[in-house]
């Protein structure tokens, strides 16, 4: 996931955790406690979408997944921790790719990689026409060569990656093992993916590369993206990343001096640029994030390069930005070519790269994949807000299809940094979110379309 603060959920919810393997006696205590909480008056009543899927959870099945859930906490955790442990940059997921493929071997699916290196494995349903997408990113931001080791201090386990994305994919493998030790079927086909280059310059790359390949077949996509289930992305952040490239001739401080330098122009255009204003609603923003070039600080550069990163709710901002950001570089190397004592002798070529694109999209609100989702949160006694982020399920949801990413339970904090922290306490609640939600879409073999 990028650019999310993971903020703390709800503790005190984990109080009224719903044990969805139990009889309805618990469940009219469980709905007593939820109408008993303040603010919670619409959850009070009973819809007929929540009747329809808190039935779903008391068939027997689906209740020995759930259990399945519960009674295999620490096992889940310490898939994560050694999940976590094999190091796996983006473009350099094959160890930790190999160690998902093993895991879903072993529940007997049929498991391949594709070329990118993504792990794909398949729950047959009733039918393979529609298909129903469940994912998480297989990569991390941190370089090869970053220690990663667990550290346990008390309930906490720290590591970079171990929540973005290790809950992510220990759930993906937990859901995936609680189905297949119910016996489950699935009205559609569930697609279990490990998929690569989601951070960075990953670029979405191997969840591109997954939906065009099913394309046509797919009905929904859920994304396993870090811990909390407070909220739900339903909606995709655009962001663009460019890379200014400016070229001169070069040559030397004291006797060259006057010939036009890259640097000097690039600092122009960026200045002219930063002055752009952006708006707030719809919320946009633009980072110089790296700045390189020259080779000595008595020599004249040859080079300078910068690189931009754009978003906004609005993809029109964006290309309003990019717009901006062409025409401020433009007239950078314009200044600097005009004030050049040196004019006659050498000039200076520049351009502008597109490093990464996501594209921006939403959820419809009544579409059936968000009807599963509230579901799911009511019988676990759970209320997540919608929110908008840049996730693996901008692909889907830029091309119109039903998307969404959430936590998979438990807490977490600190990504994309080294001080990543995790606590498992309640994460039960937030893997029986999933398989809910899962279930709610796919539906089960034999039963009607959901
Ligand atoms: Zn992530």
């Amino acid at each position: 996931m990028q650019g999310i603060k993971k903020k703390r959920p709800f503790r005190h919810r984990s109080a009224f955790l719903v044990d969805l393997s139990s009889r309805t006696v618990k469940r009219h205590a469980v709905c007593a406690i939820l109408s008993a909480m303040p603010n919670r008056s619409s959850l009070a009543q009973h819809t007929p979408s929540e009747a329809r899927s808190c039935s779903l959870a008391e068939q027997s099945q689906v209740r020995a997944a759930l259990d399945w859930l519960d009674r295999n906490l620490d096992w889940i955790t310490n898939e994560q921790v050694r999940l976590t442990e094999i190091p796996a940059p983006s473009f350099r997921e094959e160890k930790r790719a190999e160690a998902v493929k093993a895991l879903l071997r072993a529940e007997g699916l049929l498991t391949r990689s594709d070329k990118l290196g993504n792990v794909v494995a398949e729950i047959h349903g009733e039918t393979d026409q529609e298909i129903v997408l469940l994912a998480a990113h297989l990569d991390t931001v941190f370089p090869a060569g970053t220690e990663i080791k667990v550290k346990r201090e008390g309930d906490r386990l720290l590591a970079p990656g171990i929540s973005d994305n290790g809950t992510g994919l220990a759930g993906l493998i937990a859901v995936t093992r609680a189905l297949r030790s119910a016996g489950i079927q699935p009205r559609r086909t569930i697609l279990v993916a490990a998929n690569v280059g989601e951070e960075g310059e990953g670029n979405l790359r191997g969840m591109r590369a997954i939906i065009d390949e099913y394309r046509g077949r797919i009905r929904a996509v859920i994304v396993l993206d870090g811990s909390g289930i407070d909220h739900v992305t339903t909606k995709a952040l655009a962001s663009r990343r460019l890379e200014v490239v400016i070229n001169g001739p070069g040559g030397h401080s004291w006797s060259d001096f006057g010939v036009v330098n890259p640097i000097d122009a690039l600092v122009r255009g960026a200045v002219r640029f930063i002055n752009t204003r952006v708006p707030v609603t719809p919320r946009t923003s633009y980072n110089l994030g790296q700045i390189e070039g020259g080779t000595s600080v008595n020599s004249i550069p040859y080079e300078a390069r910068l690189k931009v990163d754009l978003r906004s709710e609005s993809e029109a901002e964006i290309d309003r930005l990019e717009a901006a950001l062409r025409e401020c570089m433009a007239a950078g190397v314009k200044d600097e070519t005009e004030n050049a004592r040196e004019r006659g002798r050498g000039k200076l070529e520049w351009r502008m790269n597109l490093l990464g694109s996501r594209p921006g999209g939403e959820l419809a609100p009544d579409s059936a994949l968000l009807a599963a989702l509230r579901v799911a949160d009511e019988c676990v006694g759970n209320q997540s807000r919608p929110e908008r982020s840049s996730t693996d399920a901008n692909v889907p949801l830029a091309m119109g299809l039903d998307a969404i990413a959430m936590g998979a339970g438990g807490v977490g904090g600190g990504a994309h940094s080294l001080q990543e922290w995790y606590e498992p306490a309640g994460r039960e609640v937030g893997l029986k979110r999933v398989l809910l939600t899962l279930l709610g879409i796919s539906g089960l073999a034999g039963q009607k379309s959901p």
